[in-house]
């Protein structure tokens, strides 16, 4: 199904959090309801016949609305977006992210349950109550836990957004909220989303930073960070459907600090990888799927450097253990070694990377 997004960048929100600027990160000015049903009604439009006759689309969207805080919103204001999404072809679905503390006015539930939902996402950032006020968040992990509880009754498909990197937050800290959220039923139907924290120019967190109040991650530790959450969400059995932040021009301009990397999912992936071969087979070998091959050699080589630094192997012997099931006959594996720094068509630290299919052990 064709999405169709909506910054409404901050508007609803019941405080402001120390490190966001949404207006910086989605770089545009939020839309009021009818520009959403204008856009809404043009993209429905269909394509026109040449002879002014324009047939109308019978594609239905997903229209999302992201970056605020939905259902905080005044009702009035709420109902002129809601009536917006009408414009929508028949079949169309409504997702939104919003406020944990704005869930508690059973008619407004009760008015949303009339929609058809594709998903409510929660941002609850964390469920540590230290990391949440040092966030100023508003709102408790209790909050959180009975949101997700509060749209499930209504049958809303419920989704959560968490953080990492945040003032007071550590991996522990960051671990314990997923296990928090595992104690809920069926953590299959929860997908997570996380974001790294950054500093961006003009908020609390860019003062904290210059005042030597708060330090982010290094792109190197939420990458490893990250890798450990992901791993222990996976065993939870969570679906994650995003790790790290849409890149857009305006947010790359005004980070400040932090674990910026457009591709920090992939990071994030190439890390839990390298830490489950660690941790299964510490000395190797290790059979992983060709389809994961760029996870560890991808991005200069980075789920070997890193399988190298957790073994204490050489990077060319991390390459020498390492055999792919389900490639294509005769796969050069040469693509791995251009791909680690300061090679070229060389294996690590220039050692020759040797181009022949092996057979798996
Ligand atoms: S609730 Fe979300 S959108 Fe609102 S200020 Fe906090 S992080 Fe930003």
């Amino acid at each position: 199904m064709r999405r169709i997004p909506f910054f409404l960048s901050m508007k609803g929100c019941p405080s402001r959090c120390v490190y966001c600027d949404q207006r910086e990160i989605t770089g545009a000015e939020p839309p009021s309801p009818r520009d959403v049903a204008e856009t809404i009604f043009t993209r429905s439009r269909g394509i026109s016949s040449g002879e002014g006759q324009e047939t109308p689309s019978p594609e239905p969207f997903e229209v999302c609305f992201f970056g605020g805080s939905f259902t905080c919103l005044p009702r009035p204001l709420l109902r002129e977006y809601l009536q917006s999404f009408r414009k929508a072809p028949p079949g169309s679905l409504l997702r939104f992210s919003t406020h944990p503390r704005c869930l508690d006015d059973a008619s407004l539930l009760e008015e949303l349950e009339t929609y058809p939902i594709s998903a409510a996402e929660l941002g609850a950032a964390s469920l540590d109550a230290r990391v949440l006020i040092a966030s100023h968040r508003n709102h408790d992990g209790e909050t959180v836990l009975s949101g997700i509880e509060k749209l499930r009754a209504r049958n809303m498909p419920v989704g959560v957004q968490l953080m990492l990197g945040l003032p007071e937050q550590d991996l522990s800290s960051a671990l314990e909220d997923l296990r928090r959220l595992a104690v809920l039923p069926d953590s299959r139907q929860l997908p997570l989303r996380l974001y790294p924290c950054l500093v961006l120019a003009g908020t609390e967190l860019e003062r904290r930073f210059h005042q030597g109040r708060y330090e982010p991650l290094s792109v190197e530790d939420a990458a490893i960070q990250g890798g450990r959450w992901f791993l222990l969400a996976k065993k939870l059995e969570f679906p994650v459907l995003r790790i790290g932040l849409q890149e857009t021009v305006s947010l790359r301009n005004s980070v400040v600090a932090g674990p910026y990397h457009p591709a920090l999912g992939e990071l994030v992936r190439g890390s839990a990888l390298a830490l489950e071969l660690a941790e299964t087979t510490p000395r190797g070998p290790w059979v992983v799927p060709a389809a994961q091959r760029s996870l560890l050699t991808g991005h200069g080589g980075w789920g070997i450097r890193l399988l190298s630094r957790i073994t204490g192997a050489e990077p060319v012997e991390v390459l020498r253990l390492l055999f792919w099931t389900g490639e294509e006959k005769n796969q050069r594996r040469s693509d791995s070694s251009k791909s680690m720094p300061g090679n070229k068509g060389n294996g690590p630290h220039g050692a020759k990377v040797d181009n022949e299919e092996r057979k798996v052990p």
